[in-house]
């Protein structure tokens, strides 16, 4: 005899890949769907079925976007020379959300992993250097986080951005070393950038 029918487990066994939710997690959200009226899972559903149909990358800065170039690409108000590199999204929502960067981004999509096969030819390192050669691009500003990958991921864009004509800054201090950016305070990571430093 099966305890749980087959659709309620094939959902928790779906929620449980989603990051950061457990089995018990996702039985309680399973089951929380269960109970609530059927439109509301169908409106669920829906716009999971839709997120891929209506989202891509911004051809320039890689964000996700329904629009191509993104909103922040397209806005003139931005200052296109000032590129900030980000390992994700999110990264990108957290500079954002300061208000402090009026520049543009660059999202790589990950961060160097040699053990995990994850090299620069995974990342969207090429399509940095490209933008680089091709732009009139003043000042990069690597904002990767300052884990151990992040680090590593730094020191490869900055050591490769050395040989080009373009100037290298970082964030300042005051991000705690082994921190995701997307988890710095806010007034934390607005200093880091308005002190970001020469490489
Ligand atoms: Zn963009």
């Amino acid at each position: 005899m099966q305890a749980v029918p087959p659709a309620l487990e094939r959902l928790i066994t779906d929620l449980t890949r989603l990051p950061g939710i457990g089995s018990k997690t996702a039985t309680r959200l399973a089951l929380y769907l269960l109970r609530r009226p059927a439109a509301e899972a169908l409106a669920l559903s829906t716009s999971l079925a839709k997120l891929h149909q209506s989202i891509r990358l911004c051809s320039r800065c890689y964000a996700f976007s329904e629009n191509d170039p993104c909103t922040i690409c397209a806005d003139a108000r931005r200052n296109e020379q000032l590129v900030c590199v980000v390992e994700e999204p999110g990264d990108l929502l957290a500079i954002e959300k300061t208000g402090v960067f009026r520049g543009v981004y660059h999202i790589l999509h990950g961060v160097l992993a040699p053990m995990e096969g994850i090299g620069p030819d995974e990342l969207k390192t090429r399509e940095l250097f490209q933008r680089v050669r091709t732009q009139q691009i003043e000042e990069i500003l690597v904002a990767t986080s300052s884990t151990v990958p992040g680090e590593a991921t730094a020191s490869y864009l900055i050591e490769r951005l050395a040989t080009m004509n373009v100037r290298v800054t970082r964030l300042a201090c005051g991000i705690p070393m082994g921190m995701d950016i997307k988890y710095a305070d806010e007034h934390t990571l607005a200093r880091a950038i308005e002190t970001r430093q020469l490489t």
